[in-house]
């Protein structure tokens, strides 16, 4: 038995306004209502005006994602009733969508690499949302979303496992950040995923299913694990699988029987006579080109061999385009890629998640010059971490923060020597122990010393001292 998904996408596209009309997307958490106008409303007569960012930013995803991009493509009406969809259609793409074929190479954990085919790429609106108030039992509807720009992506049925499918996700969701055609934040419904499944015996496909309201990665692993496990047995007690559509409820961790799946006839979908086919010619295609920005995949490839650093900290450092841009720059001042990555990885991010308003706005430079004033022996380490902290947090200039508050590293030989003697008459007894031949109180003393100085000491020079010290005084 194998396990055959393919997957359904759509992402909103990040233009400001809407897909046909100029009312703002910028709709999420917005009080209801406030963002339509006569065209989204779909009041007879107004007449869609098509975005052309929106346009453009499909033909970046489908660029990016190796489809081919036809010349020309049409909009179409799909005909349904939904109190969340006031026109009575929603404009789509049919027969001549924005873009066909193309793939996604999914790197999954192994290290191995899985093409996942795409089918197609299309232009949409998006539907608004109903409310259902569970307090008086009424459903309520909001039209904000109406009209959103939505990209839908069709997979052909080449994922074969619930794990590949969230790793497909993720990576489909790096890709649409990186080139900047969606913010595809999965809590805010940006991106959303209905996933088909089947089970394949000796080869031949099966009757599948449809699982739809995952809205989140592991919404999408666990409810493709919980629908494989029922198909699964059902075959196995010699049953068959019916057609049809299921939501996920992650409370139950079940999924749950919706409406049976419509077919296409049931749409009745017709070209939409408003809006003219749209055409893409080459040099449109070329200046959008110039806009692509290297790849994940490609940065991961470029990095492995360029820097050598491991695949841990390649797979963290390209996660988000501009952690990964701001890596390169900091490299180029300071080229030790593999500590550049150590202090990102432990500091950078950390103060990332800490101070989450800051973002990256701690200049590279200042970066570069921490790590620079640590190997200089300035500072030591632990300083370091403290000054890189006060520079991201404040924007001041490594240096400043030091003059400031007197944290150069003492290396002054002479006047450690002159405070390890003090941290030896203060604890004599462990001085003994020392010369007794118990090496371990070594650290004890150096310990005092350090919080002497206020963690200013460089610890080797500060363990060479005290070591000196204790062999000559008596
Ligand atoms: P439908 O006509 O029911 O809409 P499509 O052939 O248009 O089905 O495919 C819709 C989605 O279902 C695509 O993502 C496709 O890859 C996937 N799919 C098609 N056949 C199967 C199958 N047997 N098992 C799992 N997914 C499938
Ligand atoms: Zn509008
Ligand atoms: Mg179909």
């Amino acid at each position: 038995m194998q396990t055959v998904i393919g997957l359904e996408i759509h992402a909103q596209l990040a233009t400001r306004t809407k897909l046909f009309c100029s009312c703002s997307t910028d709709y999420f958490g917005a009080p209801p209502n406030t963002h339509c106008c006569p065209v989204c409303l779909g009041m007879p007569g107004a007449l869609p005006v098509l975005n052309k960012r929106a346009v453009e930013l499909a033909l970046l995803a489908a660029m990016a994602l190796h489809c081919e991009i036809p010349t020309r493509s049409t909009f179409a009406r799909k005909n349904y009733f939904y109190p969340d969809l006031p026109k009575g259609y929603q404009i789509s793409q049919y027969d001549e969508p924005l873009a066909v074929g193309g793939y996604l190479d999914v790197e999954l954990p192994d290290g191995t690499v899985k093409r996942v085919r795409l089918r197609r790429l299309h232009l949409e609106e998006d539907a608004g949302k109903l409310i259902h108030d569970p307090a008086t039992g009424r459903s309520l509807v909001d039209l904000n979303r109406c009209g959103v720009p939505l990209i839908e992506i069709v997979t052909e049925p080449d994922v074969s496992s619930p794990e590949e499918a969230a790793e497909f996700m993720r990576q489909l969701r790096q890709v649409l950040r990186y080139v900047g055609v969606s913010r595809a934040d999965m809590e805010k419904g940006e991106l959303r995923c209905d996933a088909n499944i089947s089970i394949a015996v000796n080869g031949r496909l099966g009757t599948k299913t449809e699982i739809k309201n995952m809205n989140s990665f592991r919404a999408v692993e666990e409810a493709l694990r919980a629908e494989e496990r029922r198909q699964r047995s059902v075959l196995k007690a010699g049953g068959t699988i019916t057609q049809q559509t299921f939501g996920w409820n992650p409370e139950t961790g079940r999924v749950e029987p919706q409406r049976t799946k419509e077919e296409a006839e049931d749409y009745r979908y017709f070209p939409d006579p408003d809006l003219v086919p749209l055409v893409v010619d080459e040099a449109w295609k070329r200046k959008l080109r110039e806009e692509l920005p290297e790849l994940p995949q490609e940065k991961r490839r470029r990095w492995r061999e360029q820097y050598g650093l491991p695949d841990y900290d390649v797979r963290l450092l390209t996660e988000e385009r501009e952690v990964a841009e701001y890596f390169e720059q900091v490299v180029a001042l300071y080229p030790k890629p593999k500590d550049v990555s150590n202090w990102m990885m432990t500091e950078l991010l950390r103060l990332l998640g800490e101070y989450p308003d800051k973002g990256l706005a701690l200049p590279p430079e200042h970066f570069a010059q921490v790590l620079k004033l640590v190997e200089e022996g300035r500072i030591n380490r632990n300083t370091g971490k403290d000054v890189l902290e006060e520079a991201f947090k404040t924007g001041k200039a490594p240096e400043a923060i030091i003059e400031e508050r007197g944290l150069a590293q003492i290396s002054d030989e002479a006047k450690l020597a002159e405070l390890a003697e003090q941290v030896i008459a203060e604890h004599a007894q462990a001085a003994q122990d020392y010369r007794a031949g118990n090496e371990k109180v070594l650290g004890f003393l150096v310990g005092q010393l350090m919080a002497k100085t206020k963690g200013r000491a460089d610890p080797k020079l500060a363990a060479k001292v005290l070591r000196e010290k204790l062999s000559t005084g008596a």
